[in-house]
């Protein structure tokens, strides 16, 4: 695995830590419990780092020179990329891997240079975007602080791997528009922990009747702006009796009082009037949050848009019924009127409707509950994941070995690219 900026081992909830760091960490765990040897390489961010640690049986972070050894805002990586993909190439000199996954377009740059350096043959390529730049920029235009280099490597990338994981249909939709071959294009979703993710056990206390949540990096485009107008509206439907907390943000409680974002949501809900029902936490730890999320009646995700969004399934894996704007992931992970309920996007007046018709109704939120979980254990637990991206990988490798996939005249070099 190669996850630039996205380390398994970092603490969760801020401006670039979320779910790819979750997903790597899971992913890498579950292939590991399942007998595979999995090297994760990261860039280091802190000196202090040692170059190799244990994640999990079979699981090893290696941390790699690129750049300062200090925390770099994800859009300012790239030109570190061919010093990663010289440590990546190093590496692999010395124990040739059987395929390599990059997570996120600029791991792809890296892996990509420095598998074709190794060998020949060159070491088959899987990638996974987690987000796509084209759709990044088609929602936050002038606010996308990508390098202008993404629009054109991005699309390169997947269309030089040897094999392409879409999270969900939308997103291979958009890979397909890009022109990766259809081919190579496989869906697997992201995954849940459903041993950690239980509706059984402690459930932390609310402070009102009812309780809304949010769970994710307190960016804009995860529309949390939106629900908190939504808290207003839903006291005017007859609903004031209910609190509205909202989980993620640089650092624990204390820290996020110093958070933009925060500081926006916070006046936005002094403005509506709904200041004292609305409860900024901070990061909250994986292995806390399902206490947290155990307490709520339901869960709010409304992004704008969504490459996956792991957060509804987390919700859904306790048994809480989880209102989603119907965009990417999204609507493949929840289903309307079964597990949760579809709102359309950027519309506070419907995401307010939506938890109404959840609050007035106990049974619907049960049954909307219990399905929720059934579908979690079903098809989203990591180790089926795991198992699908291991077929996904075999695959690849297959394809990879008969010469299909990547032409030799679409070769990344970090060189070449960032010149
Ligand atoms: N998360 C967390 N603590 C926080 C905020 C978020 O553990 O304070 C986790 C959350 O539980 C989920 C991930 O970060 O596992 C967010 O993933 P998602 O796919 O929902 O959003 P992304 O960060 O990828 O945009």
């Amino acid at each position: 695995m190669v996850s630039e900026h996205a380390s398994p081992l970092a603490a969760i909830g801020g401006v670039d830590a979320g779910g790819q760091n979750v997903h790597v960490a899971a992913l890498s765990s579950a292939l590991g419990r399942q007998g595979h040897e999995v090297t994760v390489y990261t860039r280091r961010d802190d000196p202090g780092l040692p170059t190799r640690v244990a994640l999990a049986p079979g699981v090893e972070v290696v941390h790699l020179d690129a750049g300062p050894a200090e925390r770099v805002p994800k859009d300012a990586l790239l030109p570190f990329m061919p010093a990663l993909a010289d440590g990546l190439a190093a590496d692999w000199e010395r124990v040739r891997p059987d395929v390599v996954h990059g997570h996120f377009w600029m791991s792809g740059v890296a892996a990509l240079d420095a598998a074709r350096r190794v060998g020949p043959p060159p070491v088959p390529v899987v990638q996974t975007f987690h987000a796509l730049g084209v759709v990044k920029r088609r929602h936050q235009g002038a606010a996308d602080s990508s390098p202008a280099e993404r629009e054109e490597l991005e699309p390169e990338v997947g269309r030089t791997a040897d094999g392409v994981l879409a999270t969900c249909t939308d997103e291979a939709r958009e890979l397909a528009a890009l022109g990766v071959p259809g081919d190579s294009i496989t869906v697997v979703p992201c995954g849940v922990d459903t041993a950690r993710f239980l509706p059984t056990g402690p459930a932390e206390p609310k402070g009102r009747r009812f309780r809304i949540l949010s769970v994710g990096r307190l960016v804009q485009r995860k529309g949390v702006d939106l629900v908190v107008t939504a808290l207003a509206r839903l006291a005017e439907l007859g609903h004031d009796d209910v609190e509205l907390v909202v989980v993620g943000g640089s650092g624990g409680t204390s820290g996020v009082r110093d958070d933009p974002e925060a500081r926006r949501l916070d006046d936005l809900a002094r403005r509506l009037g709904v200041a004292d029902r609305v409860h900024i936490r901070g990061q909250v730890a994986q292995a806390e949050l399902p206490r947290v999320l155990r307490s709520a009646d339901a869960v709010v995700c409304a992004p704008w848009y969504e490459p996956f969004g792991i957060v509804p399934l987390e919700a859904a894996a306790c048994g809480v019924p989880v209102v989603v704007s119907a965009v990417g992931g999204l609507t493949d992970s929840v289903v309307h009127g079964e597990t949760g309920l579809h709102v359309p996007p950027r519309d506070p007046d419907a995401i307010a409707s939506a938890l109404a018709a959840l609050l007035d109704d106990e049974p619907l939120r049960r049954r909307l509950g219990v399905a929720g979980r059934a579908r979690m254990e079903s098809r989203y637990s990591w180790d089926r994941v795991a198992a699908d991206t291991a077929d996904a990988y075999r695959r690849t490798i297959r394809r990879a070995m008969q010469g299909v996939g990547s032409s030799p005249t679409e070769l990344i070099t970090t060189e070449g690219v960032l010149r």
